[in-house]
């Protein structure tokens, strides 16, 4: 019954035990399915979804994957700011208003950088941007913050 362990899920869970740390307040466990992107917050369950295959395509550093994991716990964090309607209404306003998803990306790095893993997001995108084809960053790149943007609040965040 038990599957042998390959690439990224050797690390990963060890990874994540590691970014939990500095996110006390939240629940979370990992769970492994097969989807389109490469992580996902569930808006109703304590559950941080990864894709193991996509992730081990592309094959992200350890700093990267750090990075997203922070940026999934970061989205926990948001939710958890919201009344329930709001809540209810995520996935549903995800898939259909730009703006309210470009909100719920940035909002999450945001958190990201705040939490400590300014440098592990930029890694991350850094890479995104390297391994990802053309369209697929393009879409990427207008929902999240920019490298300078990062910088910019990373510098922020040491000044005060
Ligand atoms: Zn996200």
């Amino acid at each position: 019954m038990s599957k042998k362990l390959t690439g990224v899920s050797i690390i990963i869970d060890e990874i994540f035990a590691d970014v939990k740390k500095k996110f006390p307040e939240v629940d979370a466990r990992l769970v492994p399915v097969s989807m389109k992107s490469f992580m996902l917050s569930s808006p109703y369950s304590n559950i941080i979804y990864y894709d193991p295959e996509q992730l081990n395509k592309y094959n992200f550093s350890r700093k990267a994957l750090t990075g997203m994991i922070a940026h999934e716990f970061s989205h926990k964090i948001d939710y958890k700011r919201m009344g329930w309607i709001e809540r209810l209404l995520i996935k549903w306003k995800h898939k259909r208003n730009f703006n309210f998803k470009r909100r719920l990306e940035r909002e999450a790095d945001m958190i990201t950088i705040d939490r400590g893993f300014g440098k592990e997001l930029k890694q991350s995108l850094k890479e995104t941007e390297s391994k990802f084809e053309e369209e697929r960053f393009l879409r990427f790149k207008t929902t999240h913050l920019s490298i300078k943007e990062i910088e910019i609040r990373m510098k922020k965040g040491s000044n005060d």
